[in-house]
């Protein structure tokens, strides 16, 4: 489908640097905060944020036909709740509105306020949480690592995209500081567990999507509609305390090794802005049951990377993954989750699962990096890890690129402070 913002022609007042991840085909959604303002809706533009409450108090929105009350709140839940057709309308609205000539360029300095000055805010309200598995890159190497004697892949990961319920609770937006968290870990060669931090504490390279529309208990989505019930995606640090997770996942799964935090970047990039890049998916043998079978394209190629740095120190890039690895694209996980008719609804996220790709530089988690702590990764200026040390942080980004723009996520942030 084309989009009119899409449009790699499209120009705005706002100077955007070639390598921004938000040129005027982006305008990605986020929630923001000013010393004088209250946290409400806003549309990143270059290193500005666009205020769409205060364009509806001008009444510069007045072609968008629904109550504008949605922008003044400080979730995108509401926003979300109109539908496809006004997150659409909205896109082009503010796209006409930064386009070179439009009747804000004069009074931009009243309605767009430069990243540096505001705070961003968790853009959802998330009520339900899922983690897929949906790398077999990391699902084989992760395999290996846990059940060295048995086969990597269980026999049913070509079957069923796999995932599990994960908490909502504790998903918090880029910059939040994590605390190491603490739980039960069996030592080496021990055969009682002790109370501990987290010795192994990792990150996960993932990306999440927003649920746009809700169902009821009892329906299910069809591969054909599911893509129509994404509102949009993030990047998304699933945080892991492996030691913790090693322990305690049989035979129900994660549980405290994952659910005390996990990190998203601010800005939620539509699936509308995503349409130049969308790719083939990698073949899936054996064959998918009837109701996972789709058509066309519904993979992405965005760009992953991870960071890695130590307080005081210098960033060094540990992983260059990609979206479109994944085995299980985003509309199979979707039309999977409600096959039995359990129920979705606007701002539910559902994570990807690790993105790892097939060479070493691609891994999406410290686990993988290290093989399971057994070897180091050695940071600029010296400094040697196998997983996070206190005080650490991991940056990890998203972007596309194509020969004509650049569509990216901005970055997800988080720094480990020590146990509480
Ligand atoms: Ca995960």
């Amino acid at each position: 489908m084309s989009f009119q913002p899409n449009n790699p022609d499209l120009k705005s007042f706002i100077d955007v640097s070639k390598d921004s991840d938000f040129p005027i085909q982006n305008l990605p959604y986020g929630i923001f905060s000013t010393p004088n303002q209250d946290a409400r809706v806003g549309v990143r533009i270059g290193d500005f944020v666009l205020d769409l409450a205060g364009l509806s108090d001008a009444e510069l929105l007045k072609d968008l036909d629904f109550d504008h009350s949605v922008f003044y709140e400080s979730v995108l839940n509401p926003f979300i709740e109109l539908g496809q057709q006004n997150w659409r309308a909205t896109r082009e609205k503010t796209s006409q509105l930064l386009q070179k000539g439009s009747p804000l360029e004069d009074k931009k300095d009243e309605f767009l306020f430069p990243v540096a000055d505001v705070t961003m805010h968790l853009p959802v309200r998330v009520g339900d949480y899922t983690d897929f598995y949906s790398s077999i890159e990391h699902a084989t190497n992760l395999g290996k690592l846990f059940r060295p004697n048995g086969e990597p892949l269980m026999p049913n990961w070509k079957h069923i995209p796999v995932g599990y319920h994960g908490r909502a609770s504790s998903i918090v937006v880029s910059g939040t500081e994590i605390h190491r968290p603490k739980g039960q870990i069996l030592p080496k060669d021990a055969d009682k567990p002790i109370f501990s931090p987290c010795k192994t504490l990792d990150f996960e390279l993932e990306m999440a999507f927003i649920v746009g529309k809700s169902t009821n208990l009892g329906e299910s989505v069809s591969i054909k509609e599911a893509e129509n019930h994404i509102f949009g995606m993030v990047v998304f640090n699933d945080w892991s305390a492996r030691d913790i997770q090693k322990w305690e996942y049989v035979p129900l799964g994660p549980f405290l090794g994952k659910s005390f935090a996990s990190s998203i970047s601010p800005w939620v990039v539509t699936l509308d802005a995503l349409e130049p890049f969308r790719v083939e998916s990698p073949k899936q043998e054996p064959e998918v049951l009837d109701y996972l079978k789709y058509e066309g394209k519904h993979n992405f190629d965005i760009n992953l990377e991870v960071d890695f740095i130590p307080q005081n120190g210098e960033a060094t890039t540990i992983s260059r993954s990609s979206f479109k690895y994944l085995y299980w694209n985003m509309a199979q996980q979707l039309t999977h989750h409600t096959v039995n008719g359990c129920n979705i609804n606007v701002g539910d996220m559902c994570a990807s699962g690790t993105i790892s790709g097939k060479d070493e530089n691609s891994y999406g988690s410290l686990i993988e990096i290290t093989q399971g702590g057994q070897k180091n990764i050695n940071l600029k200026g010296g400094e040697i890890r196998k997983f996070i040390q206190d005080n650490d942080t991991i940056v990890m980004r998203g972007f596309c690129q194509n020969e004509n723009v650049r569509i990216g996520f901005g970055e997800v942030s988080g720094k480990v402070l020590p146990a509480k």
